[in-house]
């Protein structure tokens, strides 16, 4: 699945009609290169073989195309040409799979997109990396006149055809890449909430309901104007201001960020904000997966950790620290944390989108909170944010964004959470309470007994004491470490990260040594 080819994309423009007795889509795609491929024999885009190139244009001549699985080769005419290529590709065919499907609700037709990694070529040739953003795209839809298209960026116009269909033209001016790219048709109720982020400023935030679903929807769509609000103070500002943010309702029964429009199964409209979480990790996802794109798949838990965090950070401020913090410790268990969050072959999407990418990437943000603290976390957010706007970004892109704030090297905690598995286990019954001329303190022993190698993290220790309690920070690095800590008074307990600042495994019991065979 890698690109071969350097080849960098300024603008997608579909032009499609959608079939909703044959399920097939037809059309015309403009792909308009930024420069040069190199090399300049052909443009390589990705296009599913079971899609059927009718003919191909470029700068408006005819040319030939190669079209080997799902690679479209459009082969370029020899010699310099003035400017970089633009291809035009006239094709038609059943998409596979779930990336585009037509559907039925309460007897009316729904299709739409959904777009994981390398699904847009099962129904449009582009370039199917998250690296190729393109700086611009329009989607031009073709479909019944009774039917509502929705799609990315702004809506510029409908007219009805004199067949009884209707052309929607929808227009993106912000950068985007391919799977994020989405159509939704449907006999679609609407409206419309408004965010003002202050001044004259304000974004329409436009909803695309089943009728039957309509008073569910503006129940549960209510909550967004504020989550908007509330993540512009954690994130910066919404990085597509000039167009929307709305949500989609689509036949998977799944979620989806597609950039201003994410798709929203009928499942997961509720009336009783039941899955706010949902539109949570969605809204992040604007900023997190679309304003800042992964350059590869590997670091997909940039986009997937994080917004599964901002779901956390929502529930922070509608359910209290305390509430945060037990839905924090709740996903520490081995399925979350037993793997890396780097994904080494980008090709396997299996291995992308699962407990460790979700949760465990968000609890990795959530341990590095704890480490720099809360004014420099967020602020370290922001600044990755702003730092990468529109671009694509890596793990470094974020580690480097942290260090700038923090100050001092993060690469140790990027090295052990982000791209390594496992978790420290630590021991801490070994401890005496002291007190000498100089006052009460207490000697603890800090045992890590996980089989994975030594962590370093610095840990808070609670000490109880006979009057009250005490807290103290340590850095614990080795396999056996030993500190002492000044205490108020006398020492009853000892013990280790009590709020769960931090990925732990349970404490194995005692007889778990071995004494030889
Ligand atoms: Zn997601």
């Amino acid at each position: 699945l890698p690109v071969a080819q350097s080849v960098r994309i300024a603008y997608y423009g579909l032009h499609l009609r959608f079939d909703l007795v044959g399920h097939s889509v037809s059309g015309f795609v403009i792909v308009r290169c930024a420069r040069e491929p190199r090399p300049r024999d052909a443009v390589w885009l990705d296009l599913d073989s079971t899609m059927h190139v009718d003919s191909a244009l470029i700068d408006g001549h005819r040319t030939t195309v190669t079209h080997v699985g799902p690679r479209l080769g459009v082969v370029l005419p020899t010699g310099e040409s003035p400017s970089p290529p633009t291809v035009a590709i006239h094709y038609h065919g059943i998409p596979s799979g779930d990336a585009l499907v037509f559907e039925r609700h309460a007897d009316q037709p729904v299709i739409s997109s959904y777009g994981l990694p390398y699904s847009a070529r099962a129904w449009w040739p582009c370039l199917d990396s998250p690296a190729a953003k393109a700086d611009s795209a329009d989607i031009e839809i073709n479909a019944p006149a009774t039917l509502v298209v929705a799609s990315n960026g702004r809506f510029v116009s409908r007219h009805e055809n004199l067949d009884g269909t209707a052309t929607t033209l929808w227009s993106v001016r912000y950068p985007i890449y391919a799977d994020v790219i989405a159509v939704a048709i449907s006999n679609y109720d609407s409206f419309t909430l408004v965010y003002h982020p202050g001044h004259a400023d304000s974004l329409a935030m436009p909803f695309f309901v089943f009728p039957e679903d309509i008073d569910k929807a503006r129940q549960d769509f209510g909550v967004l104007p504020a989550m908007l609000a509330s993540f512009v103070t954690r994130f910066g500002p919404y990085p597509f201001m000039g167009e929307k943010y709305g949500v989609v309702e689509m036949a998977q029964h799944s979620f989806r960020e597609h950039q201003t429009v994410p798709g929203y199964g009928p499942q997961l409209i509720t009336g009783d904000h039941h899955n706010d979480w949902i539109l949570a990790h969605e809204l992040a996802h604007q900023w997190f997966g679309n304003a800042l794109t992964v350059r590869n798949w590997s670091h997909v838990w940039l986009n997937e950790g994080f917004a599964t965090y901002a779901s956390l950070l929502w529930r922070e401020q509608t359910t209290g620290e305390a509430d945060y913090l037990a839905a924090a410790r709740a996903w520490m268990v081995p399925e979350t944390y037993a793997g890396a969050l780097y994904v080494p072959d980008s090709g396997n999407v299996d291995e992308m989108f699962t407990h460790v990418t979700f949760r465990k990437g968000a609890l990795v943000l959530h341990m590095l909170r704890h480490v720099m603290g809360d004014s420099a976390f967020f602020r370290a957010l922001r600044h990755y944010v702003l730092a990468n706007m529109y671009r694509t970004v890596t793990t470094d892109s974020f580690e480097r964004a942290a260090e700038d704030i923090y100050g001092r090297p993060l690469d140790w905690f990027f090295q052990e959470w982000v791209y390594h598995g496992g978790a420290p286990e630590y021991d801490v019954s070994e401890w005496t309470s002291l007190h000498d001329q100089r006052g009460y303190h207490v000697a603890i022993a800090i045992r890590q007994g996980q089989e994975a190698s030594v962590f370093r993290m610095p840990l808070d220790v609670l000490l109880t004491t006979r009057t009250g309690s005490a807290r103290a920070v340590v850095l614990d690095s080795l396999r056996v470490q030993r500190f002492t800590v000044d205490a108020p008074d006398s020492v009853t307990a000892v013990s280790i990260d009590p709020d769960g600042w931090v990925i732990k495994a349970s404490v194995r019991p005692a007889e778990h040594v071995h004494t030889g065979l």
